[in-house]
Order: structure tokens, then sequence, then C-alpha cells
């Protein structure tokens, strides 16, 4: 063990840390991003935004980010207030403020794997305990198994991921609200791929009145295509909002952050168009992997998990190689693909397929 080694946190020796590969290939379907830029009319709006605020970057930022927080508000609806909205530099920074106001030492926090692989690493690196809760059959979560297992775990955190990530099916609002009553502590709601989901899904938004410790977290790096920004918030009770302001790092959220996720946000419907072409591929995708005779997943996000794969380490490998890069998401025979441009998702198809013919 080297110096350093012994400095560390014994609890973080031996750790891997958050490492999906970032690969310079063709045909990037990894990370769940949104392939399409950003439209010239938005791009110039961020110009212009960021160009007015330049001069004044001698000051700290907005601490509270009150104006994105209002906007923020604006756009959900649901009747929203800004106090019942918070910000930070992705849903990620969301989750570890969460985490740190509500979980760290001594507290336990509970996830149904496979779900987002952030939330035991965020839960871990405050210092809390995470217990990894089970799914049942084909990745489904039932009212029963949920209620169960808090009531067995008592954490004072759930994390829920609806859409999940990666296996991309939505919850029903019976689960998340079953979740809610079982649960002593707080409840929280990823729901970073929301605007994905299919007709006849219920947002956790819907969900919040009444529920004081159920608490929403969305973000702008999928649906809105603005990932580099680094902009995610929450919904929740204003109580919760005050909470994370005592853990939050004074003028954590830049001024450039703050103007560029507005001058987004004002142009909300253009930049949202994106996301009935993106559905469109995730289900050609659904559609043409079935076809293939693997076993597909149901998709509520941008993106699709499929298995029947008797080597998928050798699949994804041989998919870098002809310059495509997916996910292997460590679960065995199962890979993920971010449903991209129509060429993007044809070229995966079609490597896919060469690669599928090669193998059997
Ligand atoms: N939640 C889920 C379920 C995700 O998949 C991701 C990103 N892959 C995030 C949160 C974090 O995204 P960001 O920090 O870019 O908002």
């Amino acid at each position: 063990m080297n110096i350093i080694d012994t400095l560390l946190r014994p609890d973080l020796r031996g750790r891997e840390p958050y490492g999906a590969p970032q690969l310079d290939v063709a045909v990037r379907l990894n990370t769940n991003e949104n392939s399409y830029p950003l439209p010239p009319a938005v791009v110039a709006s961020i110009e212009k935004a960021v160009s007015a605020v330049a001069p004044h970057l001698n000051r700290y930022p907005d601490r509270d980010a009150v104006r994105l927080r209002a906007d923020i508000a604006d756009y959900l609806g649901y009747g929203l207030t800004p106090e019942a909205v918070w910000a930070a530099n992705g849903s990620n920074e969301i989750l570890q403020q969460l985490s740190q106001a509500f979980a760290g030492p001594g507290r336990v926090a509970l996830g149904f794997t496979p779900a987002y692989s952030m939330h035991p690493i965020i839960t871990t690196a405050v210092g809390g305990a995470w217990i990894e809760g089970n799914r049942d059959r084909r990745f489904d979560l039932t009212v029963e198994s949920a209620v169960e297992q808090v009531l067995r775990h008592r954490p004072d955190i759930v994390f829920l991921c609806s859409p999940n990530n990666p296996t991309g099916t939505a919850l029903t609002p019976e689960v998340v609200t079953a979740v809610v009553d079982a649960a002593p502590g707080l409840v929280v709601v990823d729901e970073a791929y929301a605007e994905f989901a299919r007709a006849g899904t219920t947002s956790a938004l819907d969900l919040l009145v009444g529920r004081p410790r159920l608490v929403v977290t969305r973000t702008m790096s999928k649906a809105f295509g603005l990932a580099g920004a680094r902009v995610g918030y929450l919904a929740a009770d204003p109580a919760v909002v005050e909470a994370l302001r005592l853990v939050r790092l004074p003028y954590h959220l830049s001024t450039v952050t703050q103007v560029v996720a507005r001058a987004a946000l004002e142009h909300a419907p253009l930049l949202l168009a994106t996301v009935d072409a993106i559905r469109e591929q995730r289900d050609r995708l659904v559609r043409e992997l079935t076809g293939l005779g693997l076993d597909v997943a149901p998709s509520d996000a941008n993106f699709v998990l499929f298995g029947g794969l008797s080597d998928s380490s050798g699949v994804w490998r041989s998919l870098v190689d002809r310059g495509v890069l997916i996910r292997d998401v460590g679960i065995p025979g199962w890979l993920r693909v971010t449903a991209g441009t129509p060429e993007e998702t044809g070229e995966f198809l079609d490597a896919l397929r060469i690669i599928l013919n090669g193998e059997s």
C-alpha cells in the first residue's frame, strides 16, 4: 500500500470510481446523452446571455439561483413555487446534497438494483451505508416487494429511479406512494429520463402534494440536450430545499451555468422537440433487437437494455472495434444502448447484426 492509500478513509480503500469509458469513436451511445446538437436559435440565446454577464464575473453568482429556480418552477408546472425547487451542477450534485443532508455517517440508504450506479457511490462517499435491495423477475418492482424491503431495512433515504437506468421502465404511482407510506425517511424519485416516458406513465411530480418526504430529481442533461452545461434540479417540500442550503457550497452554481440554463429554458419547446425523434429510435431499437431474437426490456427512457447474449463483454468489445460505443452495465448477458439519431441507431444495429451473425 502506498502512503496515500494508508491516508485514505478506510471505507474508500479499494473502491472503483464511476467510470463510463469516454472513447473517441464515431458512434457514442453509451451515456444516454442527447445526440442532437443545440439548434442555432438556442446557441444564439446562450451566447447573448453569457456575453451579458461576462463583465460581471468579478462578482460571485446569486447563491440561491432565485431566477433560475423560478424559471424551472414555471417550466414544471404542477403549481410549484420557486421555494419548492432547487438547482445544482447536474442531478448528481442534487443527489449528493440530499445524501449529505439526509444520509451520511450512521445512516442507511436503500436502492433497488440494478439501478443508477451513482446512488450507492454517492451514499458511501458521504459516509452512509448502502443497502442493495432487489427487483423482481425481469427487473420489475412490485408494491409488495418494495414495501417489504423498506419495512425490513427502515432506511433514512430510499432511492427510486423512474424510468429506471439501466433497465428503462417507469414505476407505477402505486409503487411510489406505497414506498412513501412505508418508509420512515426521505424517498427520492430520480426522474432523469421522465420526458421520454411512454404515454400513460405518471410522474412523481403529480404525487408531491401532501407528501413532504417525497423528492423528485430531474436533469437538463438528457431531454434538453444540455449535459455539458451541468444543470440538475429537484422539486420537493420547501423544507427539504431549506435543508439543502445547510450543505451546499456557497455559490455552487456559477453565474454562467445559471444564465445558460435560463436561456435554454426559454427555448424549452424547441429543445424538447428532439424527444419525439429519440422516442422513435428507442421504439425502433426495441423492435429491431426483438427481431434479432434478443431479450429486450420495455423502455420509457432514451435507452434500451437488451439481453440473451452469450458473451456480452465480447459483443461490447466487437462493437467498439467497429466504432460503436454502448454500455456494459455489468449484468452478464445484457448491454445497454442509447437511442441516437436515425443514422447512429442504424450504424449500431448494422454492426450488431454482423457481430451476432459471426457469433452464431
Ligand atoms: N440519474 C440518472 C438515473 C442518470 O442516468 C444520470 C446520468 N446518467 C443522472 C441522474 C445524472 O445526470 P446529471 O448529473 O447529468 O444530471
